[in-house]
């Protein structure tokens, strides 16, 4: 199997998993290369990051250790990347390989909104924020993923519908889908290449990946392209479901995915794949 999984997370922030089980379990799997992606130091809210920006530099030198190990070892291509919520500096990560643009929360004034931290937290930052519409909601989220793109360019961007996390959430409304493919045709101008993440599914949250197989074919209209993710948040999630959102990335009419190689994204064709 010649997949590879770029958005996972390890005990430096809310993985299960340490960084070298995360990569014996990628090298069991027979995975043809893995990116360790923990999620971005937010002071604002500690429940998903390092917990210290000391253990964010210990979780560079120890995948940059593992990475060259892995190589040494066994040749096998190990990345260090970086989940970067809109609300850290992009700066601090210009020696990793690679980041992921995610938007998680929604900065209202002085006040952070977490979008995804529990149906009832959502309902009542919708309610607080947003008297209570969905839709201008959905406005500021998306608002956020487009300049999160423009501004810090990340490599590839995470989780595009991550709101729609709880089933309360419409994606029906036909005005939803509006912004939604405006929020895309945007996003492409600045950051081409969407994950197809497995999160949801995983979580048993949804049947359907992020992004919403929809928007898969708005992506690809718009030009975009796309790249498998797991969002595994332990060892044996990573590349979790990869066969079946291959599936649905052919039936929004891809032939190609991307897979992050020497410094850059490369597209291959989905064939030598599956
Ligand atoms: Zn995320
Ligand atoms: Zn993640």
């Amino acid at each position: 199997m010649a997949f590879s999984d770029f958005h996972v997370h390890t005990t430096f922030s809310d993985g299960k998993g340490t960084v070298d089980a995360c990569i014996a379990a990628a090298r069991e799997q027979g995975l043809f290369s893995l990116g360790l992606s923990d999620h971005s130091y937010t002071a604002f809210d500690l429940t998903y990051c390092s917990k210290s920006e000391e253990c964010e530099k210990e979780y560079e030198k120890t995948v940059r250790e593992a990475q060259k190990k892995a190589r040494e070892e066994h040749g096998f291509p190990v990345y260090l990347g970086i989940e970067l919520d809109y609300g850290s500096p992009k700066s601090k990560y210009e020696s990793y390989d690679y980041t992921i643009g995610s938007v998680h929360y929604i900065f209202c004034g002085d006040e952070i909104f977490p979008v995804d931290s529990g149906l009832g937290k959502q309902q009542a930052g919708i309610d607080k924020y947003f008297g209570g519409n969905q839709l201008d909601f959905a406005k500021a989220y998306y608002a956020q993923v487009v300049a999160h793109a423009e501004k810090n360019r990340p490599t590839f961007m995470g989780h595009l519908d991550l709101l729609t996390k709880y089933s309360s959430f419409n994606e029906e409304n036909e005005d939803y889908k509006k912004i939604v493919h405006e929020a895309i045709a945007e996003t492409v101008r600045y950051v081409p290449t969407f994950e197809v993440s497995a999160g949801p599914i995983i979580r048993g949250l949804k049947a359907i990946p992020y992004p919403n197989p929809q928007f898969l074919s708005v992506i690809k209209e718009c030009g975009g392209k796309v790249i498998l993710s797991s969002d595994a948040h332990a060892p044996d999630k990573i590349a979790y479901h990869f066969p079946a959102l291959l599936e649905l990335i052919k039936a929004a009419g891809f032939t190609k995915v991307s897979r992050f190689e020497a410094g850059k994204l490369i597209e291959l064709d989905i064939d030598t794949l599956s």
